[in-house]
């Protein structure tokens, strides 16, 4: 569904993605955990565009990823994106949040855009809150929210970039149900979190990643049980 290879960026003289390959199946889970600058965050932009690559190729489901155009359009419908800052739309209901996108981009007509709405927000499990403003929301129900936004352009691949870090602790919990849930129903998922419990369970992959480079990848148990290199070891002893 995904195939990253020589991927290069610079921020500047600042070089953040070095000699990246990356592959991820259709259905898989990968899980990319790294220390804190090690381009995690950038990756993920670049899979969808919202940063362009210096060097390097990328196709997602077989077709080149466009730099521009309907075609950039139609890719940032395919790969789904949920930050960990909620970035809904404030001014917006919850449900108008979850059809705007699906009615200009994809075309529905609303109300068929708002059925689909309505029956993603009960999969994340706020369907009572539809029409509510996302204000009124707790920032548990407003990252499910925006999870319902992504999922409605029916995209190929999620990626998730630390959507549990801005949440309170008591909130983790039901948005990492709900991705357990949606791994679970085959949806290719690229998720990077400090979540190690999220990590060992849900991943098929843990990637690990450390100065732009990707240095480790591993099923979950033999990454977090035998780690092989001296970074990985050391990033563990501080999360674990
Ligand atoms: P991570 O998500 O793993 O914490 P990032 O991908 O956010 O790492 O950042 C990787 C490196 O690139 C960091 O050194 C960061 O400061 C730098 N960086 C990220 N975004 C920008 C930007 N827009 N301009 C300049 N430097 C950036
Ligand atoms: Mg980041």
């Amino acid at each position: 569904m995904i195939r990253a290879r020589g991927l290069n960026k610079w921020f500047g003289e600042h070089h953040v993605l070095r000699d990246v390959d990356l592959d991820v199946a259709r259905g898989e889970v990968v899980v990319v955990v790294g220390p804190s600058g090690s381009g995690k965050s950038t990756l993920c932009r670049c899979l969808n565009r919202l940063e362009t690559v210096q060097q390097g190729e990328i196709t997602i489901d077989g077709v080149p990823a466009p730099l521009e155009g309907k075609e950039l359009a139609r890719l940032r419908a395919d790969v789904g994106m949920v930050f960990q800052s909620f970035n809904l739309f404030q001014h917006k209901s919850v449900l108008e949040n979850v059809t705007l996108a699906p009615i200009k981009v994809r075309g529905l007509g609303r109300a068929e855009a708002e059925q689909n709405a309505r029956d993603l927000l009960a999969r994340v499990g706020i369907a009572e809150q539809a029409d509510k403003m996302p204000a009124q929301l707790s920032g548990g129900q407003q990252q499910r929210a925006a999870i319902a936004r992504a999922l409605a352009m029916r995209p190929k691949v999620m990626l998730f970039d630390e959507p549990t870090s801005a949440l309170d602790p008591e909130m983790v919990g039901e948005v990492l149900d709900v991705m357990t849930g949606l791994a679970a129903d085959g949806m290719t998922m690229v998720v990077v979190t400090h979540e190690m419990g999220f990590a060992r369970k849900a991943a098929d992959r843990v990637v690990f990643m450390a100065g732009g480079r990707l240095v480790e990848q591993a099923p979950p148990a033999e990454f977090f049980d035998s780690p092989k290199t001296d970074r990985a070891r050391d990033f563990l002893a501080k999360v674990l």
